[in-house]
């Protein structure tokens, strides 16, 4: 199993959970999330079209996400493999995406759900930080890096997500589940939909999707 989509409410641990099974098994780790964040931050056309919405938790516009993505199908920049972290995260991105796929030949083998409470997801963003170079990501208390407030990997100094305040949490966890989980159904209707339990430790997690992952 190489091509795979990672589903679940903001905080759920896709990120933490994408990087390392996408190095693991040697595929590419796509984060639409982060592709943002980097938009936003050099300024670009997209970054300037996305800033607003991702602010206040709202979605940015399916057709920007779209071409953002058909721009990655075309190149073949995921014909080895992937992880899709944060897309598609609407009924219409998932058809986009069908279509992109039958058009070059490519098939999805299975979208992972990660299930955590609301509660739990609220806990964990009040705690996260991440490394605005390499992205990784760390939460207080659970998840601490060595020296405080500095990346482990390369020492650039943690942010925090403005998103990631508990009023802009709230909204996204309402737009997740008015906007994002009806693609559960899509991909339960597909065949391919696979729940994990993500409330547990992370190497717990990481387990149950490389048992997942090898079946
Ligand atoms: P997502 O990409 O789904 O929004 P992240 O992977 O960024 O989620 O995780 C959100 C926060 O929760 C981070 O601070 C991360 O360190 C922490 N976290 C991730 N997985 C777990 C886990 N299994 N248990 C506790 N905290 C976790
Ligand atoms: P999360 O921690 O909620 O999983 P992400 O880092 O995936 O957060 O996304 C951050 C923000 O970027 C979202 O709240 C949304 O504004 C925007 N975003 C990311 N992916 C998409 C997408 N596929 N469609 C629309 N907006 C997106």
């Amino acid at each position: 199993m190489k091509n795979m989509i990672f589903l679940g409410p903001p905080g759920s641990g896709k990120g933490t959970q994408a990087v390392k099974l996408a190095e693991k098994i040697g595929v590419i780790h796509l984060s639409t999330g982060d592709l943002l964040r980097t938009a936003v931050k050099e300024g670009t056309d997209l970054g300037k079209q996305a800033k607003e919405y991702m602010e206040k938790g709202e979605l940015v516009p399916d057709h920007l996400l779209i071409g953002l993505i058909e721009t990655k199908v075309t190149n073949g920049y995921l014909s080895n493999g992937f992880i899709l972290d944060g897309f598609p995260r609407t009924v219409p991105q998932a058809e986009s995406l069908k279509k992109m796929f039958v058009k070059n030949n490519m098939n999805m083998d299975s979208a992972i759900l990660l299930q955590v409470s609301d509660e739990e997801v609220v806990r964990r963003l009040s705690g996260r930080w991440f490394c605005p170079t390499c992205q990784r990501t760390y939460n207080h208390p659970s998840n601490m890096p060595k020296n405080e407030g500095v990346c482990d990997d390369d020492g650039a100094k943690l942010q925090r997500r403005p998103d990631d305040e508990e009023s802009v949490v709230r909204n996204r966890l309402e737009v997740y589940k008015k906007q994002t989980q009806p693609i559960e159904e899509f991909y339960r209707n597909e065949s391919i939909l696979i729940e994990v339990t993500g409330e547990q430790a992370p190497t717990a997690v990481f387990e149950d999707l490389l048992k997942v992952v090898n079946k």
